[in-house]
């Protein structure tokens, strides 16, 4: 039986740090996951700049979509941190202070793997604060051309995640993946270990636009006409990274109980799902 969820908020018990490449600008930078109080939630800290700017991790500071998930407040922004922020809360940890020096979160192996490894290294203690969770309530969706992103009530307060990584091109093959309950045993072998997904004509084009200038070939799994170039680490590795980035852009909401499905989603559907139900929940208290 997998262990349930802590009933009290969390933080990490020590300060550890990760030093790494970015995965659109390519350039170095280090994170540092330290210890916060309870109430905190998850935020990030520019620690480059002259000021220290604090950015929450919270859907109301989402600067940009596209292709990642960057955050921004008073015009001083932090990239790609859905791969980190996936793995420190639903690894377990409610509050965190993540200082990064540099703009962009680095790459680590491509996934959250690299991540949950740091949080584990550092070390998971309770706080005096009752742990509470955001509950989807009423169905939500949102939808764009074909693709679609929508959050259904559960009876059970479990979070539950389901996605269809639609095929590309026809002939292609399309990937589902469901995860009944995303426990952290869950998240932590069957999620957090799927890489970016890359599709194989697109590479040369991205670099050349300056996306993607952190990412080798063990960093993704690129998806081609015939299916997967290079080593994969599950036979449906591309649907498992989709299902970790819509749980990292969920957590711009915190702890939260439901039935995610993405179908075709990407960051900015989730974005918007993220946002549809901040308001729903508005409306209810
Ligand atoms: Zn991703």
């Amino acid at each position: 039986m997998a262990a349930r969820l802590l009933e009290r908020e969390t933080t990490v018990a020590r300060a550890v740090s990760y030093r790494g490449r970015g995965l659109h600008t390519g350039r170095p930078s280090r994170v540092t996951i330290r210890p916060a109080p309870a109430g905190t939630g998850i935020v990030f800290a520019r620690c480059d700049l002259p000021r220290r700017h604090m950015i929450p991790a919270r859907i109301d500071f989402v600067g940009t979509s596209r292709r990642a998930t960057g955050l921004s407040c008073d015009g001083v922004g932090v990239l790609t941190v859905e791969h980190i922020l996936a793995a420190v809360l639903w690894v377990g940890v409610d509050n965190a202070l993540i200082e990064v020096e540099g703009e962009e979160v680095p790459l680590g192996d491509g996934s959250s793997r690299t991540f949950v490894e740091l949080v584990e290294e550092a070390g998971i203690v309770e706080l005096e604060r009752e742990r509470r969770a955001l509950r989807v309530r009423t169905p939500v969706w949102v939808t764009r051309d074909e693709a679609c992103a929508i959050a259904l009530p559960v009876e059970d307060d479990v979070l539950r995640v389901s996605f269809t990584f639609v095929a590309a091109k026809p002939g292609m093959r399309s990937e589902h993946v469901h995860f009944n309950e995303v426990t952290p045993e869950v998240f932590k072998r069957d999620i957090a270990p799927a890489r970016t997904v890359g599709f194989q004509w697109e590479v040369a084009a991205l670099r050349e636009k300056g996306l993607a200038l952190g990412v080798g070939q063990d960093e993704a799994v690129i998806v081609g006409e015939n299916g997967y170039v290079g080593h994969s680490r599950f036979p449906d590795e591309a649907a498992r990274h989709k299902a970790l980035d819509l749980l990292g852009d969920i957590a711009l909401l915190g702890r939260v109980s439901g039935h995610f499905i993405g179908i075709g989603s990407g960051h900015a559907l989730n974005h918007e799902l993220a946002r549809a139900l901040s308001r729903a929940a508005e409306r209810a208290m």
